[in-house]
């Protein structure tokens, strides 16, 4: 028996490259469709909605295709006019300029489907899928192994990229194979020793692949109850002890070891330390949190000034871990 689930409805051929629409203020603007698709490409479109942190300018041109036909298409797309382009997962781990992004933002929220295979015990899921929707999922099958993701709210193609983990366990643990797609077209299926994973690293960062499909292997055939109750306290410990009730990336840094960044930052007595809108967490000092109306410059410049005096305090260079888009040039005055 295999179990599948595909969300959303396939984007579907479509006649119409272009057509008018009627905005509210009655001014007409074109929506572009990618060729052959009903992938509507939009311009100027906020990113804000689209990250974690709530904040950020505009793509130029963003589009979020809903399967690998219309991801293709995309890509072409851009390359026929020498546009940049930016893959966006959930938004969990970025930090957006305020000037928002050039070029292409392809978005693969909408690339949906799961399948749990019992024969194998692997789990292959299109990039979009939420880490924690899986978690939950697996977990109430009785299947161990993604009890440890419950509490990121990234994509599984972000997760894969940044090797995304938490208790010990990261992605390239448990990674059979990921399906990535090349600025040309092409589709490749890697194993992790060729993504080059590390803490939080794999070869893919800062690169032009785009993850389209991931497998994962886990452990069917648990009680499912104990599965869901281990997934929970997993989920409780991370809301005790992590900010989720303010928009935040995560943990901002990574950790230099031996040292925690958190560590480091609150005994440099920056907890509570505020710019605008955005300050250093009380409850952890390696979040940055939103408290209502903050900047992208404002993080941008409290992720500077962190780094400035832990530098001094401690002589230890912090690297941000959230992936900074954009233009920041002059934000901190
Ligand atoms: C409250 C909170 C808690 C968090 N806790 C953790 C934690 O415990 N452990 C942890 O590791 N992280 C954590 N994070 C950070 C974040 O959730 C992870 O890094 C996550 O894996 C990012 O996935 P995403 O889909 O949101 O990627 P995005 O933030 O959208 O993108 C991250 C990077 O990956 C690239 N990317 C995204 N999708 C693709 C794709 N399909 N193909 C190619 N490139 C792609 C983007 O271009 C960008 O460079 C947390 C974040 C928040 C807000």
């Amino acid at each position: 028996m295999t179990i599948s689930q595909a969300a959303g409805n396939v984007c579907t051929v479509s006649a119409l490259n272009t057509k008018k629409q009627q905005t509210a203020n009655s001014v007409e603007s074109e929506v572009i469709y990618l060729p052959n698709t009903d992938c509507a490409i939009k311009s100027q479109a906020s990113l804000s909605a689209f990250t974690s942190y709530r904040v950020g300018g505009e793509a130029q041109l963003y589009v979020s295709p809903r399967n690998v036909e219309a991801l293709q298409a995309s890509l072409k797309y851009a390359k026929e006019r020498d546009l940049k382009v930016t893959t966006l997962g959930a938004g969990s781990n970025l930090l957006v300029s305020d000037g928002g992004i050039s070029g292409l933002v392809i978005a693969t929220r909408h690339l949906r489907f799961s399948n749990f295979d019992p024969q194998t015990g692997q789990l292959t899921v299109a990039a979009g899928e939420s880490i924690p929707s899986l978690a939950w999922a697996a977990a109430e099958l009785g299947w161990e192994g993604l009890e440890w993701a419950v509490g990121i709210p990234g994509t599984a193609g972000g997760a894969v990229v940044m090797n995304a983990g938490a208790h010990n366990r990261c992605i390239a643990d448990m990674l059979v194979s990921a399906q990535v797609l090349s600025p040309d077209g092409t589709l490749e299926t890697l194993t992790p020793d060729q993504l080059g994973y590390s803490y939080r690293t794999s070869s893919l960062q800062g690169g032009d692949r785009i993850v389209t499909q991931a497998t994962l292997q886990l452990a069917p055939g648990a009680d499912p109850a104990a599965v869901v109750a281990i997934t929970k306290q997993h989920k409780k410990h991370r809301l005790s002890t992590q900010p989720y009730n303010f928009p935040s990336c995560g943990s901002v840094f990574r950790n230099p070891k031996p040292y925690s960044a958190g560590w480091l930052i609150e005994q440099t007595g920056l907890k509570g330390y505020q710019i605008g809108g955005a300050q250093v967490a009380l409850l952890h000092a390696n979040f940055i949190v939103n408290r209502g109306g903050a900047k992208a410059s404002d993080i941008f410049c409290l992720i500077r000034h962190i780094q400035h005096q832990v530098q001094e305090r401690w002589s230890i260079n912090l690297e941000p871990e959230v992936k900074i888009i954009g233009e920041f040039q002059g934000a901190c005055g």
